[in-house]
């Protein structure tokens, strides 16, 4: 076995991270903890993927349930794509499969929602396949282990990257050094300093010889978010709230309040309310401010609240929901201020 491998294995059984799904070999199970890890924290994981789990404890189920329901469970991870796609992936699998998720990563591949990563990571760890699941942590193992400054997003360092990660993966263990790795790249060889004084390969790495370490991977620049202004509006009638569900592909699926681009006054957003619906909110106030970063957007969001009569007209787009419904029906977090502003409202009248 070579060498790097038999050290991480090695300090995988004395060192791995606790976590709900490890140790399971259920592909459904493993394929479920894989997608809500991307671009979210371990710790957050922890917490929604029981809850997850046992309320769709199988593929089945999941095939099976509303798009509504799902994307109620998966409210606050972010990401919401996500979500769809891997109901999307489960009833393929129902469809096209018999309910089985294939073994090889190829075929893995072919499910919606399921990139190279997440096949190698399913086929290794369910059913032993030796492939090694290439994701940021690993190109940064790599890149330091083996003192690689070529910007690994080009496809040439990139082809290499993953030809000296294919060595590292043992015939026996597959699983386990994948997610060896994994832990590595996230507890020891993190971004920034890496802590190579604890670090089981701190003799064999030729990144903390050089002392380049600390500057790998050599990552091309990444582009500030965009920060965008909305006025948010939190229009109340008789007992209801006026609501959209999202149809962009950002958010598809979701419900926010009433949102326009740009900040304006109060008068001059009620006279633009007015226009859609043929009423004017009278009493419009500012709320509160509140921000919120995506990974690419930032909002930047004023928040008001206004009552209208309780015949208020339907507008066309959005949907007056009755308030006591609001809670069952799935938010994204950058409407977590303007919930509590509702939450607010209705306090005082109580
Ligand atoms: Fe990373 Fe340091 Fe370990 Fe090298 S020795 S793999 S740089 S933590």
């Amino acid at each position: 076995m070579n060498p790097v491998t038999e050290a991480l294995l090695r300090w995988y059984d004395e060192n791995a991270r606790e976590m709900p799904w490890r140790g399971i070999r259920d592909p459904y199970g493993i394929w479920v903890s894989e997608v809500m890890l991307q671009q979210t924290r371990v710790d957050t994981v922890r917490d929604y993927y029981p809850r997850f789990m046992e309320r769709f404890p199988t593929l089945k189920d999941l095939a099976g349930a509303g798009e509504e329901e799902v994307l109620k469970m998966w409210e606050g991870l972010g990401y919401y794509s996500r979500a769809r796609n891997l109901q999307a992936g489960a009833r393929q699998v129902m469809e096209e499969y018999g309910g089985r998720m294939p073994e090889t990563p190829a075929e893995l591949r072919k499910i919606r929602g399921i990139g190279p990563y997440t096949s190698c990571s399913v086929a290794s760890i369910a059913f032993g396949v030796p492939v090694p699941a290439v994701d940021g942590n690993v190109i940064r193992v790599i890149c330091r282990l083996y003192n690689l400054a070529g910007d690994p997003t080009e496809a040439g360092n990139r082809a290499e990257i993953e030809a000296l990660a294919q060595e590292l993966v043992p015939e026996d263990r597959a699983g386990d050094h994948n997610q060896a790795v994994m832990d590595l790249g996230a507890t020891v060889c993190v971004p920034g300093t890496p802590g190579c004084d604890r670090c089981p390969l701190r003799e064999m790495c030729e990144g903390r010889r050089s002392g380049t370490a600390e500057r790998l991977p050599n990552l091309p620049g990444k582009k500030p978010p965009r920060e965008i202004e909305y006025d948010v509006v939190i229009l109340r009638s008789g007992g209801r709230v006026l609501l959209r569900r999202r149809e962009e592909k950002m958010l598809r699926g979701l419900w926010c309040f009433p949102m326009t681009e740009g900040h304006r006054s109060p008068e001059k957003l009620a006279d633009d309310w007015r226009r859609k619906m043929g009423v004017r909110p009278e009493n419009l106030q500012f709320a509160r401010a509140a921000r919120h970063v995506f990974t690419h957007q930032v909002w930047q969001m004023s928040l008001y609240t206004a009552e209208l009569p309780a015949d208020a007209p339907e507008v066309p787009g959005y949907v007056w929901i009755p308030e006591r419904e609001v809670a069952a029906l799935p938010f994204p977090t950058a409407m977590k201020a303007a919930l509590e502003t509702l939450g607010r409202v209705q306090e005082k009248e109580n």
